[in-house]
Parts: C-alpha cells; sequence; structure tokens
C-alpha cells in the first residue's frame, strides 16, 4: 500500500489541497453500501494485472475495478479502498488474486480519485469530461470469465452506469484529444503558415534573378564571339 498512499499524497499536493486526506485499503467495503456522510466512487475498467499464488500464470484484465469510499470530517479526509480480485482460469481450486497496476494506471485512477473528491467535499466544477481514462492501450488476450471475477459476482462488472466515469471515458479522452490537438495546432499553424509563405516568394523570384544574370552573361559571351568571328572573317 506504500505506492498507493505515496502517489495519493502526492496528487493532493499536486491539487493544492492542504487539508490532510489519507487512503486505506479496506476489503469488507460494498458497493452502495455507505455510512451516512460518506460518498462512494468506483473506478471501473481499469487495466489491471493479476498472478496466480498456485501456479504462477499471469494474466491481463481490462476489467478491474477499485471502489472507493470517502469521508471528510473537521478538515480531515479519508479514503477507503477495495480492489475487486480474479481467479486464475488454470487451476481447479483457485484463489481470488488482487490486481497490480502500472504506476501509470494508478497516477490516472487516483487523479480521478482527487477530483471527486474536490467535487463532493470542496464543490469545485469538475466535469465528467475531467476524469482520465484509465485502460491504457494494451492487448487482453481471451474472453472475460465471470465466474471467477469478484466484480461479476458482486454486479459491478455487469452494470451498464455505475460510475459517470464510463459515460465520460470515450468523450473525455476525445475531448482531451481534441483539445490537446487544438493547442497544437493553434501553436503550430501560425509560424508553419508563415514559413510556408516566406519561402514561395523567395522561391520564385530567386531563379528569375539568377536566371537574367545568366542569360544576360550568355548573351554578352555570345556577343563578344561574334564580335570577334566578324573581326576575323572580315581579315
Ligand atoms: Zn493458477
Ligand atoms: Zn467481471
Amino acid at each position: 500500500m506504500g505506492t498507493w498512499q505515496d502517489l495519493f499524497a502526492a496528487k493532493i499536493a499536486d491539487m493544492h489541497l492542504t487539508e490532510p486526506w489519507t487512503l486505506q485499503e479496506d476489503d469488507s467495503l460494498q458497493v452502495h453500501v455507505l455510512k451516512p456522510g460518506w460518498k462512494e466512487f468506483v473506478q471501473r475498467r481499469a487495466l489491471g494485472r493479476f498472478r496466480c499464488s498456485q501456479c504462477f500464470h499471469e494474466w491481463s484484465s481490462a476489467k478491474a475495478h477499485i471502489l472507493f469510499h470517502m469521508h471528510r470530517h473537521r478538515g480531515q479526509g479519508m479514503v477507503l479502498m477495495r480492489a475487486f480480485r480474479q481467479a486464475c482460469r488454470r487451476c481447479p481450486d483457485p484463489q481470488l488474486e488482487e490486481p497490480e497496476f502500472s504506476k501509470e494506471t494508478m497516477e490516472r485512477l487516483l487523479h480521478n480519485l482527487v477530483l471527486k473528491i474536490l467535487k463532493y467535499f470542496y464543490h469545485l466544477p469538475i466535469q465528467p469530461a475531467n476524469l482520465l481514462e484509465v485502460v491504457v492501450d494494451a492487448p487482453v488476450a481471451g474472453p472475460h470469465d465471470s465466474t471467477r471475477c469478484e466484480g461479476c459476482q458482486l454486479g459491478i462488472c455487469s452494470e451498464p452506469r455505475l460510475a459517470p466515469v464510463v459515460d465520460a471515458r470515450e468523450p473525455s479522452m476525445d475531448a482531451d484529444k481534441a483539445r490537446i490537438h487544438r493547442t497544437l495546432k493553434s501553436r503550430g499553424v501560425s509560424p508553419y503558415a508563415t514559413r510556408t509563405h516566406h519561402p514561395s516568394p523567395t522561391n520564385s523570384n530567386f531563379p528569375w534573378k539568377r536566371c537574367c544574370c545568366i542569360s544576360s552573361f550568355l548573351l554578352c559571351v555570345l556577343a563578344v564571339l561574334l564580335f570577334v568571328l566578324l573581326y576575323f572573317i572580315q581579315i
């Protein structure tokens, strides 16, 4: 949990949140079962890696889900998290294994969590488009095995629209991409455009000048040659 807590603390500091917030793992958390004053955020469909503790088989899943319950009281915040587990499909009697996430996925996931905290407890206007995609492009082999997925057993995988993240997933990425694209375009176009405008006149003018010089020089040479020829013919 060290890394989760370190990254969470860094994200809190990044967002200029001065109140203390803590993050703890809690395997007893239940979806939609909240004490009064607590808020829920389910980060669904993150890309997680699993490893069987019996046969050491490893697999990736784009259906790793994490449940967060958060609460703020007297200037202090607390987040409880539970990552849903999956079981190995090669073993006859497998254990449920905890997912592991890349640092990038963890950062994106915690970024979304902190945005939710800012929205729920500090009333900042957070749009669904601000949330980041947590499934990074990566090949995930094989179909999803519902019988070996804790999320499926608890109804998280099958729930089509539990968290707004899912609604926002495609648009947010598209919006981000579009925004980045627009920014790059606005920055890139003006110097590019001036550069394309400048070479064309210089390119068209320059050969003309050179051509004039060369042709006048050749004419002079021809005139001199003609003059010399005529001079000798006359003699
Ligand atoms: Zn196994
Ligand atoms: Zn599932």
